[in-house]
């Protein structure tokens, strides 16, 4: 599989996930002409997107939404809830309202939503599985529930939240009231919560961790890569900014599983999880 951030950070969000012939994009949250450039410096073509994923409603996942999914004529799939939330009004042939925990088939992929605590009306997180690799995208997480772990243990790439780091958002410049939005079990993930969910959940499976969903104020760059590189020496690490797009990674270059079990078990996943009211 083949997969890369577009952008990533607190400002606006964007990942490309394909297989074969199938590509998928989970949240546009930058505008349209910047999807096309970073597109165009990867050799991606937009109309080569089958379906378009959106996480939730905040501005960061969805600004380039509308006019990005109006021009190629791509379906997008949201929780009714965020739908709600986003107030936008989509053309109705490209709508498909989805559950929290939905399974879909996009060509040889599955999509699986994943349920999960942030402070929006319906959010979930995916991950995309071609029977073989699992890719799991999981920002803007307010806590470690299950769902998070379940994704986490059969993660062969993982994306993962780090969002501040604790020092930098307890001695910034945001009111109170933000700084515990962030934090509150709604918000966010910091660095070290990151670095201690990957450490407990990850299986040898994991041979690829991406940092992202960084945010402007409250984290660096240089503070992510000094908390994960020690626990990092098997597995290829990066960290997806804000500035510009990743490399499009390619699954088949990763290093094989450090286990000799080739037949990778399919775990049916199961929502753990009932969403609070
Ligand atoms: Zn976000
Ligand atoms: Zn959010």
């Amino acid at each position: 599989m083949k997969y890369c951030a577009l952008a990533s950070g607190s400002n606006g969000n964007c990942y490309y996930i394909a297989n074969a012939e199938d590509a998928i994009l989970i949240d546009v949250g930058i505008n349209t002409k910047h999807v096309e450039l970073r597109m165009a410096k990867l050799g991606i073509v937009p109309s080569s997107i089958k379906a378009i994923f959106i996480t939730h409603e905040h501005t960061d996942h969805i600004r380039g939404l509308a006019v990005f999914c109006k021009r190629y004529q791509i379906p997008v799939y949201i929780t009714a809830g965020s739908y709600r939330g986003s107030r936008l009004h989509l053309p109705e042939a490209l709508l498909r309202i989805i559950r929290p925990d939905e399974e879909v088939e996009i060509g040889s992929m599955t999509v699986y939503g994943v349920p999960k605590y942030h402070d929006a009306q319906e959010p979930c997180s995916f991950w995309v599985s071609n029977g073989e690799i699992n890719i799991g995208v999981l920002t803007d997480i307010g806590r470690i529930c299950d769902n998070v772990k379940h994704v986490i243990r059969q993660a062969d790439v993982l994306l993962l939240e780090a969002n501040y780091d604790e020092e930098l958002l307890d001695s910034g410049s945001y009111p109170f009231f933000l700084k515990n939005r962030i934090r509150n079990g709604w918000g966010h993930l910091s660095n070290h919560i990151a670095l201690e969910t990957v450490l407990a959940y990850r299986t040898r499976r994991l041979r690829h961790l991406i940092l992202g969903h960084l945010s402007g104020q409250n984290n660096k760059v240089e503070l992510v890569r000094q908390t994960f590189v020690p626990y990092c020496s098997k597995i290829k690490l990066s960290i997806a900014t804000r500035y510009q797009e990743t490399e499009l990674f390619d699954s088949q270059i990763l290093l094989p599983q450090s286990t000799p079990e080739t037949v990778v078990q399919q775990v049916a996943y199961q929502a753990a999880f009932v969403f609070p009211e």
